[in-house]
């Protein structure tokens, strides 16, 4: 198979040949039709995150090794099934869910195995989309995108789920009570989408740009308040009409988890989502007298990508704007996404898509 791969920390990813894998005992192969290039590709590429404070953390030291064909938003066509592979065929189209594990423990059993301890992820630590090929460790890993688009489907695997998933964690709420979003990039705006698809009806989102403020309110937000406006505390206030009890950090940098800290009611959860990185100090004491919850949240699991399509084949997920290019030009993209080039979703398109 060919791929493109990361060789190096922050060089442009070549042009690399590996032999194509023989699935083996549940696994099926697939050949890749389309993979969105995902922000964390950045950070991949780059070998680290920014633990704040001057502290990195080192992906190579998490078992990452080079080279990687990156890309974890997989979209593929059944070509070779291990002998105990049941359920799918030759030729199925199918969404890959990325974020697997060891397979034998007991979150992956669950199907819970973006919480297995050790992460296998296709894309991360094995070869994901930007490659030819891809193997899904195990038929229940596989999605029927049906009608879908399959380059809309694509990005369920990652941005989709990591939105809903961080969304089933403030829920149940009442319909009518404001539910934070911070940062109306992609995942805001499919948050956004997501929330409209539960039939949720009080949505605020913050961002500094106003330019995706104005996105964000054409998706569908209710309000919208400037991150960045010395006050932004009593504008978040104003626009929920009080103090709101979920806030879904999509950024996760030190200023908008300062800010949404601050922002919480009593008894109030927020859902830290984004990898900008830095970091929180928390006053202890504020911890147990205002009763908060801090919860992290990384992407989701197969349960929740199955839902999640489901929600989309009933007709009532609105799809993130996605813009499609040859998988051969995967650096270029990655570096448009790297600029701040791109609204919506790059996804690759193989040659066999
Ligand atoms: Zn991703
Ligand atoms: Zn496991």
């Amino acid at each position: 198979m060919r791929a493109r791969g990361v060789v190096k920390k922050e060089a442009p990813p070549e042009g690399i040949e590996v032999p194509t894998p023989e699935p083996k005992g549940p696994e099926v192969l697939l050949e890749t039709t389309y993979c969105g290039v995902c922000h964390s590709d950045i950070h991949i590429w780059e070998g680290r995150y920014d633990l704040g404070g001057g502290k990195v953390m080192n992906l190579t030291d998490r078992g990452l090794s080079l080279p990687i064909a990156m890309g974890h938003e997989i979209v593929g066509r059944v070509v070779k099934l291990g002998p105990d592979a049941k359920g799918v065929k030759v030729g199925d189209i199918r969404i890959v869910f990325p974020w697997v594990g060891c397979g034998t423990c007991a979150s992956c059993l669950a199907e819970e195995d973006n919480m297995c301890l050790v992460g296998k992820s296709l894309g991360v630590y094995q070869n994901g989309g930007y490659g030819t090929h891809v193997v899904a460790p195990h038929p229940r890993h596989l999605v029927d995108p049906g009608k879908l688009d399959p380059a809309v489907a694509a990005t369920y695997a990652c941005s989709g789920i990591t939105v809903y998933s961080a969304i089933k964690k403030v829920m149940p709420m009442a319909p009518d009570e404001p539910i934070v979003l911070v940062g109306a990039g992609g995942l805001g705006l499919n948050a956004i989408a997501v929330l409209k698809a539960l039939k949720h009806r009080n949505i605020v989102v913050i961002d500094i740009s106003a330019e995706k403020r104005a996105a964000a309110e054409a998706a569908g937000a209710t309000s919208t308040v400037d991150g960045s406006a010395d006050d932004a505390i009593k504008r978040i206030f104003a626009a929920c009409g009080g103090q709101p009890s979920a806030i879904i950090d999509l950024v996760n940098g030190t200023a908008t988890a300062r800010m949404a800290f601050a922002a919480l009611r009593k008894g109030g959860k927020l859902i830290q989502v984004g990898l900008f990185g830095g970091e929180l100090t928390l006053p202890l004491p504020l911890m147990p007298i205002r009763a908060l919850t801090v919860q992290g949240s990384y992407v989701g699991n197969p349960k929740e990508l199955r839902e999640l399509v489901a929600l989309a084949q009933a007709g009532d997920l609105q799809a993130l704007p996605v813009t499609t290019v040859p998988q051969r030009e995967a650096n270029a993209a990655l570096m448009r996404l790297r600029d701040g080039k791109v609204t919506g979703r790059l996804v690759l398109k193989s040659d066999v898509a």
